[in-house]
């Protein structure tokens, strides 16, 4: 019989804990995310925070551009605490963040991890003196480093120095793998010299970001090949909508597939008021069908086609797991164990009971021409049928008793009292 092989094994890292949340080291894959509230108003991003940690966020990332927003983050960590949200907190800083965080140490203090971008820490000789400063404030606080380079703001001095020695080269590479290669020059040699100033491994994660699918992947590639750092994975402008889902899903897929990431982020450009928290949902969901996290029950449900012309099976799928999700913040700590459920929610009788009888509760709803009756099945045996304009509140009422028959604590007796 032939053997069939699943994601790699995880590429060894070292362990940095971030607050209460461990990356690397083989604990399992972080997912974190950033506000787009400016940090300067506490309140508006403490509720951003919390949105995102109560979807689902384990680490989340703000911006401190400047005095305002360096000020606030102590305020925004006690409303958090006051809301009972204990996500670690990361500060993004650029150019100014050695005066930043000279400036405000209770903001220094406040973070949890610091992330920094070698392309745009100072220039010429301002450089190595502002990553230094940065350096030692992380190592006078306990505090751990992201050393995020990105393609946008890549070390030019790097970048000019490799260019010149390739083209002096008798066998010149192509352009885009010398900036490749100043990708990961550039986040390796500031990871190097963060730690001759005293920064240890430990407190160390690396970061490359890009924007194009096949140069993520080759990059993250040789960072994992060269080293042993902690790895965050994210596609830089990954774009709105499915565009930004399906380029970071593609681009993260593979790597975490060959072993590679300890931590990722899915960088969508929202909709005007859109939801900030899809990108963690995002996220969640790549990493659970990949097999290697789970985090809510999968509501499994056919494309449809042209043996439904109801959108009753859509309607009813939708329901089901938005009722889930909205679910899920309290059932996690009255559900032990609920993320691993799986619901079949199917169109018509050619897949829907056979792909209801994998799932632990299935429905099959009737296609055109069918009976309208629709057939339940738990833990693959037919357990009932369903009929008349009740059959999605029948439904739900059937999911949540078998939650909670299989996964409740015998706290509460049935979902309808
Ligand atoms: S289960 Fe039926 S309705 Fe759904 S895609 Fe398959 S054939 Fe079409």
């Amino acid at each position: 019989m032939m053997e069939f092989s699943g994601p790699a094994e995880r590429h060894r890292t070292v362990a940095v804990q971030v607050g209460n949340v461990a990356i690397g080291g083989g604990a399992p894959v972080v997912v974190q995310s950033m506000t787009n509230t400016d940090t300067a108003d506490a309140e508006a991003t403490a509720q951003q925070v919390a949105a995102l940690a109560r979807t689902g966020s384990e680490l989340v990332r703000v911006t401190v551009d400047r005095d305002e927003a360096a000020a606030a983050v102590p305020r925004i960590k006690e409303r958090l605490l006051r809301m009972n949200v204990e996500v670690p907190i990361v500060g993004d800083f650029h150019y100014i963040g050695h005066k930043l965080l000279a400036d405000h140490p209770a903001c220094a203090e406040a973070l949890d991890k610091y992330r920094i971008n070698p392309g745009n820490v100072g220039f010429k000789e301002k450089k190595d003196r502002q990553f230094s400063a940065i350096v030692e404030t992380a190592i006078r606080y306990g505090k751990p480093v992201r050393i995020g380079a990105n393609w946008g703001s890549l070390d030019q001095e790097l970048l000019t120095h490799l260019m010149d020695e390739n083209a002096r080269s008798n066998h010149p590479a192509d352009a885009r793998d010398v900036t490749r290669e100043a990708m990961v020059q550039s986040a390796l040699l500031s990871a190097a010299r963060a730690e001759e100033i005293g920064l240890p491994r430990s407190k160390i994660i690396i970061s490359a970001k890009v924007s194009a699918v096949q140069d993520l992947i080759a990059v993250y590639g040789e960072l994992a090949r060269r080293s042993n750092y902690a790895l965050h994975l994210g596609l830089t402008e990954a774009g709105m909508g499915s565009k930004g889902i399906v380029a970071s899903s593609a681009a993260i897929g593979v790597l975490l597939q060959q072993g590679i990431g300890d931590t990722i982020r899915i960088s969508l450009t929202p909709e005007p008021n859109g939801d900030r928290t899809l990108e963690v949902k995002v996220a969640q969901e790549l990493l659970q069908t990949l097999g290697l996290r789970t985090f809510v029950p999968l509501v499994a449900a056919c494309p449809g086609c042209g043996r439904t012309t109801s959108t009753t099976f859509q309607e009813l799928a939708a329901k089901i797991q938005n009722f889930i999700r909205d679910s899920m913040p309290e059932w996690k700590t009255r559900y032990p164990g609920v993320e691993g459920l799986n619901v079949a929610v199917m169109g018509c009788i050619v897949n829907g009971p056979g792909e209801s009888k994998h799932a632990d509760i299935g429905i099959s709803l009737p296609g055109t021409g069918e009976a309208p009756a629709a057939p339940v099945f738990i833990d693959g045996k037919k357990a009932m049928t369903l009929r008349g304009p009740t059959v999605a509140q029948d439904f739900q009422k059937i999911v949540i008793d078998y939650i909670e028959r299989r996964f409740g604590t015998g706290t509460r007796q049935t979902a309808a009292e």
